[in-house]
């Protein structure tokens, strides 16, 4: 059992007062968001753990993103190439671009050190009203905001409307970290393992997350994941999971922002979402930003981030349909298509495309690309 670092008995005094921003959710994309206002005014970080302190991902992103953010430091292994294991065929993918694990604490404290935000464990409980302001009651009492975000992940815990699974939209993943090394980023499409979604072997220098992510949520993925690792030769030892959203959520309301898995931005088909998380979070800090500095209303800022993120729907529903499409694939056309696939004009053109659905030169850049604004999502 992981260790929690979380505050308790006397050090949890009560909390309270009023902030330009508060973050709640303090991982990729609570992190990105913070980021993004340094300098820029009072911002307060919540979160119900130490920040890095509970990992629940495989923890692997393309590299350019890492280096784009100054993350190297924590990075354990790098792959040019992704092997794709069927029940008929093995592929490797020669990548037009580099994926690599990292070191989750580590991340959270590179990237918590380019922000001047106060940070406070606590658990975020539900919202309320204070004049124009929103209020954030959390189990050690209630703090204000005119700008309050939503990173909490998939529980999307400040909504009005939230999600039950398993008759949500999500994903189920579960993975182990056993000790050990392997030289190949590796994936299994196998009706053997998961009915409807795939198996991963990500290593990571002197571990590897050996993990199953099922897309029909009431497919239990326990006994897939210790299969595969018993199949690997890996122990099954420390676990974590999670749901995964593998839809998109409308990223605001009348008065709130979210961002990454609280407003669905993992990826559909491939369950990437600490890059996503990490592109709608600098997205949403960017406009904060311009709200603080006196450029922009709250409005604005709901408007012009709302139809920013609406503008990747499309996206993200041809990846959805991909999700859906796969396993209903016979295994020998499966095969067929993921030899074909294989090479190298295919994969630059496959890859280069999926890249630019959040590309990495965005966390350089200094604004945001003009939107056009879509038909709202639903909540
Ligand atoms: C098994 C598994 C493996 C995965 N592997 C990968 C991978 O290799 N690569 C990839 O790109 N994606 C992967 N994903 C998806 C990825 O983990 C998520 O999309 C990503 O973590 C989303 O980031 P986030 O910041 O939105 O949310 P999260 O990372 O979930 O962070 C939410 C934060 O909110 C905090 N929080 C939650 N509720 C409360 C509360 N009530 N009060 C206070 N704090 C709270 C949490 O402690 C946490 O710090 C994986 C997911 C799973 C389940």
């Amino acid at each position: 059992m992981p260790i929690r670092r979380t505050k308790r008995g006397a050090e949890r005094s009560p909390l309270g007062g009023d902030y330009d921003v508060v973050v709640c959710g303090a991982s990729f994309a609570g992190l990105a968001v913070a980021r993004e206002l340094a300098g820029a005014g009072r911002v307060l970080l919540l979160d119900r753990y130490e920040i890095g302190e509970r990992q629940t991902s495989a923890c692997a992103a393309p590299t350019e993103w890492l280096t784009a953010l100054g993350l190297e430091p924590s990075i354990r292994q790098t792959f040019g190439k992704l092997v794709v294991h069927t029940p008929h065929s093995t592929a490797r993918f020669p990548l037009p671009w580099t994926f690599s694990t990292f070191d989750y604490p580590e991340l959270c404290a590179l990237l918590d050190d380019q922000n001047d935000a106060d940070f406070e464990t606590a658990k975020v409980e539900r919202r309320g009203r204070a004049g124009d302001a929103v209020e954030v009651h959390t189990d050690r009492g209630a703090v204000a905001a005119p700008l309050v975000v939503d990173a909490l992940g998939w529980r999307r815990v400040l909504s009005r409307a939230g999600y039950q699974p398993p008759d949500a939209p999500l994903s189920r993943g579960l993975e182990v970290h056993p000790p050990g090394a392997s030289g190949e980023l590796e994936i299994w499409i196998d009706r053997s393992l998961v009915p409807a979604g795939y198996g991963w072997s990500f290593p990571a220098r002197d571990e590897v997350r050996v993990g199953v992510g099922s897309f029909d949520p009431h497919y239990h993925v326990k006994d897939p994941t210790v299969d595969l690792a018993a199949r690997l030769r890996r122990e099954a030892v420390r676990y974590q999971g999670n749901w995964i959203p593998h839809k998109l959520r409308r990223a605001v309301d009348d008065e709130m922002f979210f961002a990454g898995d609280s407003a669905g931005h993992c990826l559909p088909l491939t369950a990437e979402g600490i890059r996503t998380a990490l592109y709608f979070g600098i997205a949403l800090g960017r406009e904060l930003r311009e709200v603080l500095e006196g450029r922009a209303t709250r409005a604005e800022a709901l408007r012009r981030y709302g139809a920013f993120s609406d503008d990747h729907e499309r996206k993200f529903r041809w990846m959805l349909r991909a999700q859906r499409a796969v396993p209903r694939m016979p295994p020998r056309l499966l095969a067929l298509a993921t030899r074909g696939m294989a090479s190298r004009a295919f994969t630059h053109w496959a890859f280069g495309h999926y890249l630019r659905i959040a590309p990495p030169e965005f966390a350089r850049a200094a604004r945001l690309p003009a939107a056009p604004v879509e038909e709202p999502l639903a909540a």
